[in-house]
Formats: structure tokens, C-alpha cells, sequence
């Protein structure tokens, strides 16, 4: 079966408590709806400063009830397609981002985006490379605001979450309660303004259940490079627990010693910077697959 979600099933926690907004079997497909960043509120730029409800940001679509996945299995999500929307918006601000010890106050830009172009000004067209913000599943315990990442995923952020990319997030509840939102036209790894560009979205997924599969954060997989992905409170404990996360997934599939691995990280898998501007930091390690390959690593 496949199934369409609207942006009606809007929610901002990520949490086990939320209502099901749909409920499925593994192997299912869905296309989900979502709203920007700041839940479409943003139609012109006084919008941020002069209407703007802080309470509805970061909503994602959601949640999906995937029926079979128990905790310490894993949800696997094969990233199918991303249809942009044709509004964009940027913000950024005093005391936002990198460069908000300089601004004087909030400020947006609404963006047209036009055959796979963002229109910046009229000198600049930018490229767009859609991503996804905001994904993951409901966390172990207490729900978890959407713009804080962690090891259920949420707000982490990561340019690699496109097209054609497969995630897999930790089970921490029966059914998993997926969602996502935040739906970026283009971003710039560390997102250092504090925004992408913001944008409402259609998003095909397909959701696996792969019992027994345990993991302690997300992983991500594409067609060159698996990447361990880690949130906390500053990049170099983010990337501490990403490369000691992948060292533990190497070590328990292929006969590597760990003088090896540590030597073959360094020369082969790349540290590298999803966000800084969040409550908590994303960083992921990225290692090519024909390297794995090589030792016949399989997740
Ligand atoms: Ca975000
Ligand atoms: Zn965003």
C-alpha cells in the first residue's frame, strides 16, 4: 500500500504520546506533506517580527505508527523523492547564528524557488540540493521538542538527508512514531545564519522495520558513504560519540583490529559539521563504502 499524510498532522514534540496520525506495515510507502519552519506563517518579511506565533515552529508531519518495529530494532527510511514548494523563506537575527552578535535585530527574506533555482537576489540564483531538517522517531522516556536533535534524530540538520539517502533511526517504542518536517531548498553545512532556506515540501518515504538492528544514533546511507550521525553539546563531543558509535558497528560485523580501525578512520573517513546553531550540536563521520566493502562490512 502506499498513503499520502497532509501537513494537517502537524506536531512539535517528538513523543509516544502523540496520536498516530497514520499506522502502517513495514515495507509501506507514504508521501508526506509538510509546512516550513515556521509552520507557513512567513508570507512577507515584517511577517517574522510583526505576526509571527514562536510557539509553531519546527513542525513536522506525523506521527506514522510502524506496525512490528519494537524497541531495539531499527526503522529504516528509504528516502524516495522531495518536491519543493515554490516560497521560500530565510532568517537569521541578533543573538541567531554565528553572525547575530552583529545584527541589530530579526530579519527574513522571502524567496521564489524556480526550475531548481533559488531566486537570492538579482544577481544570485542558487542551486537547490532539498534536504530534510527535522526527521526521526519518538525518543526513549520523554518527548523531545522538535528543534532539539538526539539519538532519535529530530533537528539534526544534515545535508547528507536528501534524495535518494536511506536513514536509520533507533526503535525506542512499538510503532516508532515517525515524522518529519523542515524541508530545506539548499543549506550550507553548520547552517551558521540559522536557517536554510525554508521551505513546505512533499516527501515520499518508505519505512522498513529491521528487527534486531540496535543502534545508539542514527546512521545514514547513500550511494558512496555510510555516515554515523551524533547530536550533544558541542561538535567534538558530537563527533566523539559518531566515530565511537561507527568503531562499535565495525568491530562487531568484520575481523578488524581496533589499531586498524583507528588508522583506516583516519586516513579514509571524513569528520565533518552538520549545524551549530541549535540547542544541541550535529556532526557526522563519513566513511566510504568501497572501503567497507573491501572487508565485506554489512549493516
Ligand atoms: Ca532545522
Ligand atoms: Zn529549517
Amino acid at each position: 500500500m502506499s498513503y499520502k499524510l497532509s501537513n494537517a498532522s502537524s506536531i512539535f514534540v517528538f513523543s509516544n504520546k502523540n496520536e498516530p496520525a497514520l499506522k502502517i506495515k513495514s515495507g509501506e510507502v507514504v508521501e508526506i506533506e509538510t509546512k516550513d519552519c515556521f509552520s507557513d506563517q512567513v508570507k512577507k518579511e515584517e511577517d517574522i517580527i510583526s505576526s509571527m506565533d514562536w510557539d509553531k515552529v519546527n513542525p513536522v508531519t506525523g506521527p506514522i505508527y510502524v506496525e512490528g518495529a519494537k524497541k531495539g530494532d531499527a526503522l529504516k527510511v528509504i528516502l524516495q523523492k522531495i518536491v519543493l514548494k515554490k516560497r521560500g523563506v530565510l532568517a537569521t537575527g541578533k543573538d541567531m547564528g554565528v553572525l547575530g552578535d552583529k545584527l541589530d535585530r530579526l530579519y527574513s527574506k522571502v524567496v521564489d524557488i524556480k526550475d531548481g533555482k533559488v531566486i537570492f537576489d538579482d544577481k544570485l540564483e542558487i542551486p537547490v540540493k532539498p534536504m530534510i531538517g527535522v526527521i526521526g522517531v519518538a525518543p526513549d522516556g520523554e518527548g523531545i521538542n522538535c528543534g532539539t536533535p538526539g539519538s532519535h534524530g529530530g533537528n539534526m540538520d544534515n545535508t547528507m538527508i536528501g534524495e535518494g539517502a536511506v536513514l536509520y533511526f533507533p526503535v525506542f517504542n512499538d510503532g516508532a512514531y515517525f515524522a518529519l518536517g523542515d524541508i530545506h531548498a539548499v543549506m550550507g553545512d553548520g547552517e551558521v545564519g540559522v536557517s536554510g532556506v525554508e521551505v513546505g515540501a512533499f516527501v515520499t518515504v518508505k519505512l522498513e522495520v529491521i528487527k534486531g538492528l540496535k543502534l545508539n544514533n542514527p546512521l545514514l546511507e547513500n550511494d558512496s558513504a555510510i555516515a554515523a550521525i551524533a547530536s550533544a553539546e558541542n561538535i567534538d563531543k558530537a563527533l566523539d560519540a559518531a566515530i565511537h558509535d561507527f568503531q562499535e558497528l565495525v568491530s562487531a560485523r568484520i575481523n578488524l583490529s581496533l589499531k586498524d580501525i583507528s588508522m583506516l578512520f583516519s586516513v579514509v573517513g571524513d569528520a565533518q559539521i552538520c549545524q551549530i546553531v541549535d540547542p544541541l550540536k550535529t556532526a557526522r563521520f563519513v566513511v566510504p563504502k568501497w572501503v567497507l566493502n573491501k572487508y565485506g562490512f554489512v549493516l
